[in-house]
């Protein structure tokens, strides 16, 4: 499994597929002219892969996603979904290099510095939702039947909750009805 938003070019044995040693990211003791170096970039998130959605749950969940400050969604090149958090790793030095290289997590290792964002200028998404509102625009654009499935899923939850509300204010108001006028309530035995 390659890092997302990278290709893993490196074999197991850790020769780069091109014949030379694998270069790992992000890397200690870089001349200046380096791309990665003083970067970083690659160590500021997590992507995770989730199901290309499809039935109402999953739509929701990208609903729930998406509510969430500093996450968001991509569809890559491949057409594969991800979630990802934008946040930062804590073995990241103030100088923007691994503080556990030697014991740095596998998919670290494995990403390819002269395949990323930065040094290939593609970005890695097709399709990159930030707020529920691109993804709903998105849904309805590219699975207008889809869309309008999941919107009438989602009205009767609406109903459903607004009556279990209303149930529940009036169990609330009964119970706190003020006893009337010169009648007081049956004291307690
Ligand atoms: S691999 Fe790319 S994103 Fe990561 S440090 Fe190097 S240049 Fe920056
Ligand atoms: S472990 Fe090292 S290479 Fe991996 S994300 Fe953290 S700082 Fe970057």
């Amino acid at each position: 499994m390659s890092k997302p938003n990278g290709k893993d070019r490196t074999q197991s044995n850790g020769e780069d597929l091109a014949g030379g040693p694998a270069l790992e990211l992000p890397l200690l003791d870089l001349p200046g002219s380096h791309p990665c170096h003083e970067c970083g970039e690659c160590c500021h998130y997590i992507a995770i892969e989730i199901d290309n959605p499809t039935a109402f749950v999953d739509h929701d969940h990208i609903y729930w996603y998406l509510s969430h400050r500093d996450v968001t969604v991509y569809v890559d090149w491949e057409g594969d979904w991800f979630i990802e958090f934008t946040t930062v790793c804590e073995h990241l030095s103030e100088q923007m290099t691994c503080g556990v290289y030697e014991d740095r997590p596998q998919l670290c290792s494995e990403f390819s510095w002269d395949d990323c964002e930065k040094t290939s200028g593609e970005r890695a998404w097709k399709v990159h939702f930030r707020t529920p509102e691109e993804y709903h625009d998105w849904h309805r654009a590219k699975r207008p039947r889809s869309f309008e499935r999941y919107q009438a899923w989602r009205k009767k939850l609406r109903a459903s909750r607004k009556r279990v509300r209303v149930q529940s204010s009036r169990r609330v108001n009964a119970a706190t009805k003020p006893a009337r006028a010169g009648v007081s309530p049956t004291p307690a035995s």
